[in-house]
Formats: structure tokens, C-alpha cells, sequence
């Protein structure tokens, strides 16, 4: 990964923006810009140096962070009030005249102490997305990541599978599925496993309940795994056993559905012509009404990032950007269905980094 290369990117970006200098509060966007992980921190970013001010649980890992990614900074320690007198001299000294704050990640009550205390005087300027619109497009070390966190989700989801057969509770083969991904290697869960069988199925964001799975119902799993800050994301629909012929014809519905999205992804095509894709085929299907969310998402740092591939989206995909491809089906009451691939754009298409098969079945009958 060039972490270091990051930030002369965003300081081209800081004058049309309009700001001097910026405050970043973003955690995800500092360890992204420097390397830091810790649970708090700013990175000010002034014309001619980068300062990152966290306090004394990190002042350790934050020297080793900042040289393990080669990025120009230095650290000031302290607790809140050193952090505000460090702060204001800083900005103060550097002459900023106009500093941007990231409005997306900035309390109500920190902007106040912000314009009343801390840098009285300055202009503020909020700034929307201009961190998150350098992440979008990914370098080959963090798509390694993606992929390994990947792999990591696909290999969990092969080893517990087969319990499925023997009826666990949702919340009990969810945190199987935890356990392993874990045990795998992964830091974490990129976000809280859903299982959702049976009607639970036509819920698109079920959280795992004590319910049982049965046979012959539609089992959605969706889950990620996380490595090294950078998450997976995909979802498949099972079932032990013949699905009902309902079922299976939301089941292949959707899978057309997700391979025409799929097929429609490539640098330079509008995100909102994916969800187009998509949509048509399940519209076709009679059931577009019951495709209520977006087709998908950028993945990265954050489980859901920018570009959205949804109708009302204004993106247009490149090459590197990493998205998420998930149509759904979701019949209240009755059950649902979400096949969901996270793909990596090339300028001819794109690839999967989940591997898993789309076959359904947990057991021959
Ligand atoms: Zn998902
Ligand atoms: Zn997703």
C-alpha cells in the first residue's frame, strides 16, 4: 500500500476546495492519510507540515504507525486542553486563514468549541468527501486486502455450511460462522453477520434470531470478514433441500439479476446504469417492488464507502474502484432471496474477489 503518496494527493485537492489547511476527525480517513489506528485522534494538515494529535494511550503507536507507513508527520500528545492549545497555535502560526473541517464527521457541539475556542478568528470552511473521494479508487495493497479478508469469508462459510442440515438457530450458525471467520485470521466481522431464513428471509437487514432453520426454506447469509482495516462483503441464498417452486424461481431471478449487474460493470458506465441492470430483470420478473434497496456499494476501510450504485447515484465507476453487486427479492412474510458479489473494476469489466458458488444447496437430497 503507498500510504505516503496519499496525502500530496489530497493537498491538490485542498485549494479548489477552499481551505488553506485541513482538520481531519475522520478515524477511517487518518488511518487511510497516515497509518494511525487508534480510537482518537485529528491530522492537521497545514501548508508546510502534518501534525497528528491523539493522546497518551498512543503515543507509542503512533510514532510506529506514522514511520511504518513512511508518511511525513509528526505527533502531539496531550489531553484535551494541551490538544486545543497545540491545535489553535499550530493554525495560528501556519497563518491558515482558512481551514477546512470535514462536515460529514464533525459533531454540533465540536464545530461550536471549534469556531468559539479553538479557532477564533479563522474561517471555517466544511469540506464534504474529499478523503473519502481518494479511497475510492483502491491500489494493489489494498486490494490484496480486500481479497484476503475475502477469501477468509468464502473459506468460513465452506467450513460451517454443512451444520445448516442439522437446524441451528440463526444465532447459533451465525456465530459459527464468527467463530471461523475468526479463527481464519480475519480481525473481524466487516459488519454483524445476517442470517435470515425462512419468512425472516424477506427482511433484507434480519438480525440472527433464536429461530431454527428448516428445511426446504430459503437461508440469506450475508457477512464479511476484515483484514488489516479492509472489509469483504458478500451474501448467498441457501437451502436444505428443494427450496419451495416459489422460492426457487425468486432464487433465479435474482441470480439473473445479479449477472446482469455484474456484466454491466466497467470503468467509465454510470453506477445508476448497474442498478438499471439489475432492476430489470426482477421488474421483468413482476417483483420490482420488492427490490426496496440500491444494488450496491463501494467497499473498502468502510463497509459501505462511495461509489453507491444505486438509481439516484451519480457515480460512474473506474478502474480500482471495489463494489459490491447484491439484487434482491424480499416476499414479506413469506421469504426472500440476495446473491451479493464484491467486484473489483478493471477498464474491460470487472473481477470477483467472492468466490464462492452461487449453488444453493447445503445437502444433496
Ligand atoms: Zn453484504
Ligand atoms: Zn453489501
Amino acid at each position: 500500500m503507498d500510504v505516503a503518496g496519499r496525502l500530496p494527493r489530497l493537498r491538490g485537492a485542498l485549494d479548489a476546495a477552499g481551505c488553506d489547511a485541513l482538520l481531519v476527525t475522520s478515524l477511517t480517513n487518518i488511518r487511510y492519510l497516515a497509518g494511525f489506528t487508534g480510537s482518537a485522534g485529528m491530522l492537521l494538515i497545514l501548508p508546510d507540515e502534518v501534525v497528528l494529535v491523539t493522546d497518551g494511550r498512543y503515543e507509542t503507536q503512533s510514532e510506529e504507525q506514522l514511520a511504518a507507513a513512511g508518511v511525513a508527520a509528526r505527533t502531539e500528545i496531550g489531553q484535551y486542553a494541551r490538544q486545543q492549545e497545540v491545535t489553535k497555535a499550530l493554525v495560528a502560526s501556519a497563518a491558515v486563514g482558512r481551514l477546512g473541517l470535514e462536515a460529514a464527521h464533525v459533531s454540533w457541539a465540536r464545530q461550536r468549541a471549534f469556531a468559539a475556542d479553538w479557532f477564533a478568528g479563522v474561517s471555517l470552511v466544511p469540506t464534504v468527501g474529499l478523503v473519502e473521494a481518494l479511497r475510492r479508487v483502491k491500489d494493489p495493497g489494498e486490494v490484496d486486502r480486500v481479497v484476503r479478508a475475502a477469501a477468509i469469508a468464502d473459506a468460513a462459510l465452506a467450513s460451517v455450511r454443512p451444520m445448516l442440515a442439522e437446524g441451528p438457530t440463526e444465532a447459533a450458525f451465525g456465530l459459527a460462522l464468527d467463530f471461523e471467520i475468526r479463527r481464519l485470521g480475519a480481525t473481524g466481522n466487516s459488519f454483524e453477520t445476517i442470517v435470515a431464513s425462512g419468512p425472516n428471509a424477506a427482511k433484507p437487514h434480519h438480525r440472527p434470531s433464536p429461530r431454527q432453520v428448516q428445511h426446504h426454506e430459503l437461508i440469506v447469509l450475508d457477512f464479511g470478514a476484515m483484514v488489516d482495516g479492509y472489509c469483504s462483503d458478500m451474501t448467498r441464498t441457501v437451502c436444505v433441500d428443494e427450496p419451495t417452486p416459489e422460492m426457487q424461481r425468486v432464487v433465479d431471478v435474482v441470480l439473473a439479476s445479479q449477472a446482469a449487474g455484474v456484466a454491466a460493470v466497467r470503468a467509465g458506465v454510470a453506477c445508476a446504469d448497474v442498478d438499471r441492470a439489475c432492476r430489470e430483470v426482477i421488474g421483468a420478473a413482476g417483483w420490482g417492488e420488492r427490490f426496496m434497496h440500491g444494488t450496491g456499494h463501494g467497499v473498502g476501510l468502510d463497509i459501505h464507502e462511495a461509489p453507491a450504485v444505486a438509481a439516484t447515484s451519480s457515480d460512474t465507476l473506474a478502474a480500482g474502484h471495489v463494489v459490491t453487486v447484491e439484487p434482491g427479492v424480499y416476499l414479506a412474510g413469506i421469504g426472500g432471496a440476495r446473491i451479493e458479489d464484491t467486484v473489483v473494476v478493471t477498464d474491460d469489466g470487472c473481477w470477483p474477489v467472492t468466490t464462492t458458488s452461487k449453488d444453493m444447496r447445503v445437502c444433496e437430497t
